[in-house]
């Protein structure tokens, strides 16, 4: 059984496979996450080279032969990859395709994510904002669409204003000292306020931040941290940023 199908997709990641072709992974808007195959792209002429790279967008004709992907053509929508001009904007980019490799399951959809990741990587590739900061708003925001709303206002248990506060990503964000458990790790006022204010705020305004480029090197590694043990993976690309 054969069948050509539609899609709208950004590519994720690639690998090498057999001597010419390669396996892209595609986040799509129809179908969330696949691997289709790019047949000879690694020859220095093919047609389709450009579109088998990671952070390229576009609409996607594959066919599908028994949950099998092969890329039969591609029209480029935008190419992110742009932001390999800027290595800051490149590395957060990174982050943000692996965050959604990580976040989603092969087959199942999730248009809410698919429109959040093409969000962030516009901000990144066209805006002004500190790239590690739009990467630390999109890992917040992909959490809460993936079930793991944090809380960076109240103590996520009793919900007190937190003077000093603790942070346990499991329970849900910030703890006050009361509610604190063993694992509890104190973390800097600074950081949870930056936190909230990203949290707080669109795209759009998080240029008004007003932040060291060091203290957004640690925000982007915290919520990082955060978001392996939610999910229980690790993230390679994060080791960039430093
Ligand atoms: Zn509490």
């Amino acid at each position: 059984m054969e069948n050509n199908i539609k899609i709208t997709g950004l590519v994720l990641n690639t690998k090498d496979y057999k001597e010419n072709d390669k396996i892209a992974t595609l986040f799509t808007l129809e179908r969330g996450k696949l691997s289709s195959v790019f047949r000879g792209v690694k020859k220095p002429a093919a047609k389709m080279k450009m579109a088998a790279q990671p952070f390229c967008f576009g609409e996607y004709i594959l066919i599908e032969r028994s949950n099998n992907y092969i890329t039969a053509n591609c029209t480029l929508t935008e190419s992110f990859y742009d932001l390999a001009y800027d290595v800051e904007r490149f590395f957060a980019g990174c982050v943000v395709l692996e965050i959604i490799d990580a976040a989603t399951q092969e087959g199942q959809q999730n248009e809410r994510l698919f429109v959040e990741s093409l969000k962030a990587l516009k901000e990144l590739t066209y805006g002004n904002t500190n790239p590690n900061i739009i990467a630390v708003k999109f890992i917040i925001n992909t959490l809460e669409l993936i079930g793991y709303k944090m809380s960076f206002t109240k103590c996520s248990s009793c919900q007190a204003s937190v003077s000093k506060p603790f942070f346990t990503a499991i329970r849900g964000g910030l703890l006050c000292p009361l509610c604190k458990d063993i694992d509890a790790q104190p973390v800097n006022l600074t950081l949870i306020n930056n936190l909230k204010f990203i949290d707080n705020s669109d795209y759009e305004k998080l240029s008004t931040i007003k932040i060291e480029q060091s203290a957004s090197i640690k925000l982007i590694h915290f919520i990082a941290q955060a978001f392996c043990e939610l999910v229980g993976c690790a993230l390679k690309s994060i080791n960039n940023i430093a």
